[in-house]
């Protein structure tokens, strides 16, 4: 990317100052100084400089000379994951050298280095970021993954009596976070679309500052396959959410870590030899992300490798304004330091010459999204119930045990039915009769509070809590005993 023009405020040129979103954490938080010095010692135009500066061990006692890969070859198999699975696929080679010429050598990755990330590794992740989403003003910075990314960003907006937004199932690993430091969840409503736009906009019309505190500033969103419903936002309301937030000044957090394994969407010539029409027509099957739409600098994308090679990696990058990519790589100079620097290195060569490049990536993570299409499809086929996606929608009222009460003109967020106590006693029964695991969609609930929800009409989240989350990241094998299980489990269930 075009190194931006910086305005005094800390902006991009093009962005808005969004300073004022910064929690008191963020404005007080300084550059680490020491970090500070090596910064300015690495910029120093002396070109034999000696350092006597800083406590890194000299790059002659790193333990490792040279460090090999063995990954699939994704140029020549049409559908490399396949081939890889079945051991039928070649094979290919990716070093990292310490003295050989490699695009990122030992020797330059383990020394101490700035939070943002080795610039090797941040240079290979902004071109690909720049030819995936396009964003018209943004910086690069890696995490350890997007647990690490977005609790990085909650705090860098979150005071304690805060709200943020998100949906009204949300993944819990993450909403849990800031509640410890006093932030609160709204949750919207959502569809099998995901959530609905209209909604979030009737909240944030709604609020009120007196009796609720300050209103949300921050959106917390999981566009592709939403976790846990499984939801994919279409255009058409990514527009228009971003329209709200724009009315609304709200920050967009775009987790995202699913994007690149979108189902049912159409396939274009991705058969080309041609790298970059490839990567072309793969591009364009991909939905437009939020970050592709963000003139302002309101969107934080957090992106991450854990779906498409391997959670242990723990390694992903969030792609901000320059302000914000600032404040938290202050952050992480005083808390983290940046990934580790295998992880750092693989990314960077894979992405370079010697390496998959990133067409070879996009073969990849394309073979990926087939496999998991038609484990998804497979799930689909051995149970054959109504369902959300896998977000597996159980019709308790025909339970023998349900029970509903008669509307008294209470709280509208109070439990009518026994909803919730029924799907409690079917996870367990699931659990300890039939062996078989699913979390319960009360696990995602993010609880209601009268004053956000429509006073006419509303069903209280405890009564739509009659989901259960199915997962098809497992053999296929596996998904087939586990629904198997699910269907003896709800039958017996059922006879109750
Ligand atoms: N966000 C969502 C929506 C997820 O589903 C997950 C993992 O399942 C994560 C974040 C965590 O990702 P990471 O492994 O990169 O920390």
């Amino acid at each position: 990317m075009e190194e931006p023009q910086i305005n005094s405020n800390g902006t991009d040129n093009g962005d808005i100052d969004l300073s004022h979103h910064l929690s008191d954490e963020a404005r007080n938080r300084v550059a680490n100084p020491l970090k500070d010095i090596i910064r300015v010692i690495s910029e120093c135009p002396v070109i034999d400089l000696i350092s006597m500066a800083n406590g890194d061990p000299h790059h002659s006692l790193y333990p490792f000379r040279q460090i090999m890969y063995e990954v699939p070859s994704v140029q020549d198999a049409p559908d490399p994951v396949t081939s890889w699975r079945n051991n039928s696929g070649l094979a290919q080679i990716i070093r990292s050298y310490k003295d050989k010429e490699c695009a990122l050598s030992i020797r330059d990755a383990f020394p101490y280095s700035r939070a943002a990330g080795l610039q090797q590794c941040i240079d290979v992740l902004t071109d690909f970021t720049k030819l995936m989403f396009a964003p018209p003003n943004h910086h690069v910075m890696l995490t350890l993954g997007n647990s690490d990314g977005i609790t990085k960003v909650f705090r860098l907006f979150g005071e304690k009596g805060d709200h943020f937004l998100t949906d009204e199932f949300s993944f819990p690993s993450m909403t849990n976070s800031p509640l410890a430091y006093g932030v609160k969840w709204v949750g919207v409503k959502m569809d099998p679309g995901g959530i609905i736009p209209e909604e979030l906009e009737r909240i944030l019309a709604k609020w009120d500052e007196v009796k609720s505190g300050r209103r949300p500033r921050v959106l917390y969103i999981v566009p592709v396959g939403q976790n846990p419903t499984g939801s994919t936002l279409t255009v058409d309301r990514r527009k228009k959410i971003y329209a709200i937030a724009q009315r609304w000044d709200l920050i967009i957090m775009e987790d995202d870590p699913y994007y690149f394994l979108q189902y049912d969407i159409p396939q274009t010539n991705c058969a080309s030899t041609d790298p970059d029409e490839f990567i072309k027509n793969f591009r364009s099957t991909l939905i437009p992300t939020f970050l592709s739409m963000d003139v302002d600098g309101r969107v934080l994308r957090i992106d991450t490798f854990s779906k498409v090679l391997a959670p242990g990696m723990r390694l992903g990058w969030i792609t901000s304004n320059k302000l914000f990519h600032q404040k938290l790589a202050d952050y992480t100079d005083s808390s983290t330091q940046p990934p580790h620097a295998f992880g750092q290195m693989f990314v960077t060569e894979m992405l370079s010459e010697h390496g998959w490049k990133v067409e070879g990536f996009c073969r990849w993570l394309k073979s990926l999204r087939m496999d998991y299409q038609s484990r998804r499809d497979f799930l689909l086929d051995v149970f054959s119930a109504r369902r959300m996606f896998v977000w597996i929608e159980v019709f308790f009222e025909r339970h023998p045990r349900f029970v509903r009460e008669q509307y008294s003109g209470g709280s509208p967020v109070v439990a009518r039915t026994n909803t919730e106590q029924l799907l409690k006693e079917l996870f367990e029964r699931l659990m300890n009769t039939q062996g078989v695991v699913f979390i319960p969609s009360s696990t995602f609930a993010i609880p209601e509070n009268p004053l956000w929800v429509e006073s006419d009409g509303h069903v209280p989240l405890s009564d739509r809590n009659r989901f259960l989350r199915a997962t098809f990241a497992g053999t296929e094998d596996i998904i087939e005993k586990g629904m198997i299980r699910l269907g003896n489990g709800l039958r017996e269930f059922f006879q109750d």
